[in-house]
């Protein structure tokens, strides 16, 4: 089959089912099994499909139009312009947490040597690209899941940060070594649970439950690391979140008890997305 015909058939078959941006989803489908760049496409009208090329591009497809978000498909995200493999042991990194870590490598700006904490790394996206972005950062990156841990592992090679950031399984501070950092940040599980049910099929039936099951109300997490986090930074240490859409008072409430100097930040839509704060003095 001609590169140029599998592409439109693509674009139909998306078409017909309503499924978003059919040009862009073809096509990022197939440039993953093609292994090539988008001009490709548009370059290499006559390129021949080889029989198992064009086996593998209906089964991508047909994962598409059952409904699995692209990332599991193509196997990638890009998270602070930085390509993160992705799969389903792992929360797909979103837009949102970008502010979050834009927020921590503001708020260390020049500091040198710091330490950071990242509960619940899943795909190591948060951990990583903070690494990457503060240099003589060191990160250690902890999550209950092994599967997870060995794709946040993946991560950092593919990112050249494989020496500053280390990860370990744990179920939240659990086996964190006695050490006290900078900086903890988290993007935990925050949604409640008799809410998973009505969220996007594509997020409900593919993204792993244990990324998303905040609890009963949605907060359980936050209790605790909020909680636990006091024995593990240091004096001024900062600690920030990631909430969820409707959590920013709730999560300041629970942090009023120990930290001060507490801030949200919006994310784009508007909504308080980013609650953080300073360790007060015990
Ligand atoms: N820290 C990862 C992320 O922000 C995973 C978060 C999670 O699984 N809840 O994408």
């Amino acid at each position: 089959m001609l590169l140029k015909d599998a592409f439109r058939e693509g674009i139909e078959k998306l078409k017909l089912l309503n499924i978003d941006a059919p040009v862009i989803t073809a096509g990022a489908i197939l440039c993953s099994v093609l292994g090539c760049e988008r001009t490709f496409l548009y370059t290499h009208d006559h390129y021949l499909l080889s029989k198992d090329e064009y086996d593998r591009y209906c089964d991508a497809l047909n994962r598409k139009m059952n409904g699995e978000p692209l990332q599991y498909i193509t196997g990638s995200q890009e998270f602070m312009s930085l390509n993160f493999a992705v799969g389903p042991e792992v929360l797909i990194p979103r837009q949102d947490t970008e502010i979050l870590v834009e927020f921590v490598i503001e708020f260390v700006g020049r500091k040198e040597n710091i330490s950071i904490l990242d509960i619940g790394t899943g795909s190591g996206c948060i951990a990583i690209s903070l690494a990457s972005y503060i240099k003589g950062s060191h990160v250690l990156g902890v999550d209950i899941s092994k599967e997870a841990l060995e794709i946040a592992r993946k991560n950092a090679q593919n990112c050249g940060v494989e020496d500053r950031v280390d990860f370990i399984e744990s179920n939240l501070f659990e086996k964190v070594p006695t050490q006290k950092f900078d900086i903890i940040v988290s993007n935990p599980p925050y949604i409640p649970n008799r809410v998973i049910g009505t969220l996007d099929r594509q997020v409900k039936d593919f993204e792993p439950k244990i990324a998303l099951d905040g609890g009963e109300d949605g907060l359980d997490f936050y209790r605790r690391i909020v909680k636990e986090s006091v024995d593990y930074l240091k004096p001024k240490g900062l600690l920030a979140f990631e909430v969820g859409f409707d959590q920013a008072q709730e999560v300041i409430k629970i942090m009023e008890t120990s930290y001060e100097n507490i801030k949200t930040i919006k994310d784009l839509a508007g909504i308080e997305r980013v609650v953080t704060g300073i360790l007060s003095k015990q």
